[in-house]
């Protein structure tokens, strides 16, 4: 068999998390890995039921999982957005391999629950700390069965929940190299955006330290919540409201129309 025939069958075996703890940017690549002698026992959330499933396929000798790579998380999970706290700063769907998370620029973010892999990779953009990994669906990882019998209803599920991940990978993907390719084509003719006048400041890094002090004072009351008799807390939380009204008020200057903004003595250099 060639490789580009074994290739397809590898990756049909992956569970389509797209999340990288292979060492690879996705399943497929770790499929072409495999086919060229990578060891079997590097894919986290498939664990031990895909490493056999390869070794049948592959047949090989089955491994346990390869610790170094992490340990496979007993539930499904997905990546859950704090609306309230979201800033609107579209990194999440920037890192999103599977186009699972709706919103626009300065507006709240949404995950698609059935669409998220749960993959993990945009909890770390996120500037404010504010999308969380949830237990999601009861559906398991992986559908892989020793013998030919038929797969169970939440196994099919399983299954089609990796197809449709794979088909938006690749969709994903080829989106993302139009974008790169146009924007080569492009760089000979590129104008180079006009500095923003004195008048219309960039409210972007208000608006995020903004976000971000609201998020140090919710951690805070609630840790404080859960503990009452932590003095350490109590005394940092005047400091910590202090931070999110100069913070907001700060953002709320910055964002009043140039007519209204009040010159303070601050404001005259
Ligand atoms: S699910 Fe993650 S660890 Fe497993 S093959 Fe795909 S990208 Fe690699
Ligand atoms: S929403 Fe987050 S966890 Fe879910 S697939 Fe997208 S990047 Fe991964």
């Amino acid at each position: 068999m060639t490789d580009a025939q074994l290739i397809p069958l590898i990756d049909a075996q992956l569970p389509q998390t797209q999340c990288g703890q292979c060492g690879h940017p996705g399943c497929a690549p770790y499929a072409e890995a495999i086919a060229a002698g990578e060891a079997i026992n590097h894919c986290v959330p498939g664990g031990q039921a895909t490493i056999d499933a390869l070794a049948r396929l592959l047949d090989k000798p089955s491994l346990p999982l390869d610790p170094a790579y992490g340990v496979t998380p007993e539930h499904r999970l997905v990546a859950f957005i704090r609306e309230d706290e979201c800033i609107g700063c579209t990194k999440c769907i920037q890192a999103c391999p599977v186009d699972a998370i709706v919103g626009a620029a300065k507006r709240m973010h949404t995950v698609i629950v059935d669409e998220c892999t749960g993959c993990d990779l945009c909890v770390a953009p996120c500037p404010v700390d504010c999308i969380d990994m949830v237990a999601g669906p009861d559906i398991p990882m992986t559908w892989h069965r020793p013998d030919a019998a038929p797969l169970s209803a939440n196994e099919a599920a399983a299954k089609a929940r990796a197809d449709k991940a794979r088909a938006r990978f690749e969709a994903h993907q080829a989106r993302e190299a139009k974008r790169v390719a146009a924007k080569a084509a492009s760089r000979p003719n590129a104008v180079i955006a006009a500095p923003k006048s004195a008048g219309a400041p960039d409210t972007s890094a208000l608006m995020i330290a903004a976000a971000l002090a609201r998020s140090q004072l919710k951690k805070a009351q609630k840790q404080l919540a859960a503990q009452a008799d932590n003095a350490t807390l109590k005394a940092r939380l005047p400091a910590l409201e202090k931070a999110v009204i100069d913070a907001e008020a700060a953002l709320a200057k910055a964002q009043a129309p140039a007519s209204k903004r009040v010159r303070t003595t601050g404001d005259i250099s």
